[in-house]
């Protein structure tokens, strides 16, 4: 791991170990230290005693250089991806490529000044006054948790807003991709940032994750992950600001009207790209009653023709999922789903942490393969009659992270974009559709509404100052 840039653990073995394994070959490919909370405390500490005083051009200088030395590398980079997550090349390509876009957009945030201008002789109450906005770096550390699903994406979306902003972070990534995070610090160093700037902890969260949210330097948690871990660290932090990134249970709701050849294209890629392990996956296929069965037999075509297997060949659509234990939680909820009435029609075979990408239909909304979140390729079927029940089902789960609809009636879309409980609305794209510069993240369980992307980040990891001058 990395404090202050520093190599920390090296050498260290047995128990203070995590191991790393390939999902795919099951081979170790290495291990991280488990940090003690002397370590922890000491990265935050380091942290804490510098004082960023990089200008604009320095910051967007090293974003810039960094970006560059991931194009340079990006099949270093995407076989990173790859050896930890078990993500194929294609999937870890496109991740290497998202992050040189977070740098980029990074560097061209840190050039414009966002400050507002009021002026005051606006009533009859007014002054020959003028009101400005400035937005300052925390006064304390930035504490960051990241999830497995993006090894290096989930730590680019942290790590540039908070480079761009001159904040120090403490960042801790998933202990079942932990390189992909220490990499990408490592070039951040390379690429001229001062190294107090960002640490990286790794370590076993029973034993560090208190002390990451608790930690008296910490002033904001960033956190991308699982519900049932965001709502602990929304009842652990006290009185610090808290951005959770959570879960999300995403449909694709495919109307009459819809070109069924587009909507069975994005269903797929919506459900299977990256494994299906995105919070904004395509989780749930909502389908118009009259369309269902064209549709139905369009997906199931498809997603025979998705080649999954060795992760590391080029001419594969899907690698692994992150491990066993993940694959076999999905066998078991679809073996769930069909004993309570629905079809198989293509996929639920696993070999280790391989698994088929999946279609099941006449899914009901209560079965658990729909109501939880299942965070794997699996293309659950749910018929409807009319947009009512349409944006009823939609709106019936505890998430409300967002959304795709195949329609290109108008009304139809003012009513999904106004009426669907979700962050997102995307009309003919998948729900994962975004840029990395534009904001991002869900409501109800899925957030507490505060954005990502690394405009918005920009916004949450700064304090807003205003100041007033005299004007005539
Ligand atoms: P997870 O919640 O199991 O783990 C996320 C991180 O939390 C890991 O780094 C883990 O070590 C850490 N952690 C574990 N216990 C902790 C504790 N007590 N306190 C603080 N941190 C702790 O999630 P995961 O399985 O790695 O990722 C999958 C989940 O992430 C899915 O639910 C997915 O939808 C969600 N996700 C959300 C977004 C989003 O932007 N909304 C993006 C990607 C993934």
């Amino acid at each position: 791991m990395r404090i202050a840039g520093r190599k920390v653990g090296d050498g260290r073995d047995g128990d203070r170990v995590i191991p790393v394994f390939n999902p795919h070959t099951e081979q170790r490919i290495g291990s991280v230290p488990k940090a003690t909370l002397d370590e922890v405390r000491e990265a935050f500490e380091t942290a804490h005693a510098f004082q960023p005083k990089l200008t604009r051009a320095e910051r967007a200088g090293i974003l810039q250089k960094a970006a560059a030395i991931i194009r340079e590398r990006l099949d270093d980079v995407a076989g990173l991806i790859t050896a930890e997550s078990g993500l194929c090349l294609k999937d870890s390509l496109y991740e290497a490529g998202r992050v040189s876009d977070v740098l980029l957009f990074g560097a061209n945030e840190v050039l414009k000044d966002d400050g507002q201008i009021f002026s005051c002789d606006l009533t009859p109450h007014g002054k020959k006054r003028r009101v400005y906005t400035q937005r300052s770096p925390l006064l304390g550390v930035i504490s960051a948790i990241t999830p497995f699903n993006h090894p290096m994406n989930q730590v680019a979306h942290k790590v540039v807003p908070s480079v761009a902003t001159n904040n120090r972070m403490v960042l801790k990534p998933s202990e079942k991709v932990p390189f992909s995070a220490i990499f990408f610090a490592d070039i951040l160093y390379q690429a001229g940032l001062p190294p107090e700037m960002l640490s990286v902890v790794t370590g076993d969260p029973r034993e560090i994750a208190d002390e990451l949210l608790t930690n008296p330097r910490v002033d904001l948690i960033t956190f991308t992950g699982g519900v049932a871990i965001g709502k602990y660290i929304a009842s652990k932090a006290g009185y610090r600001r808290v951005v959770l990134e959570l879960g999300g249970n995403d449909p694709i709701i495919v109307m009459e009207d819809a070109d069924l050849e587009e909507a069975s294209s994005l269903a797929i890629q919506g459900s299977y790209k990256n494994s299906g392990q995105r919070c904004t996956a395509v989780k749930r296929m909502l389908v118009h009653e009259a369309v269902a069965g064209r549709f139905t037999e369009m997906v199931v075509e498809k997603t025979k023709a998705w080649k999954h297997g060795d992760p590391l060949d080029k001419a594969s659509d899907m690698g692994t999922v992150i491990d066993e234990h993940a694959a076999m939680l999905f066998e078991s909820r679809v073996k769930e789903a069909v004993g309570q009435g629905a079809r198989l029609l293509a996929g639920n075979q696993r070999r280790g942490a391989l698994y088929a990408p999946t279609v099941i239909d006449n899914v009901r909304p209560e079965m658990t393969v729909v109501r939880e979140e299942t965070f794997g390729p699996v293309s659950p079927i749910i018929r409807f009659r009319d947009i009512d029940e349409a944006i009823r089902i939609s709106n019936g789960t505890a998430y409300g992270l967002s959304s795709a609809v195949c329609t290109n009636r108008l009304d139809h879309i003012t009513r999904f974009v106004n009426e669907l409980h979700v962050g997102t609305v995307n009309v003919r794209e998948v729900p994962g559709y975004r840029l990395e510069l534009t904001p991002f993240g869900g409501i109800k369980d899925s957030g507490l509404g505060y954005k990502e992307g690394v405009q918005e980040a920009m916004k949450s990891f700064t304090n807003l100052k205003t100041y007033s001058l005299p004007w005539a």
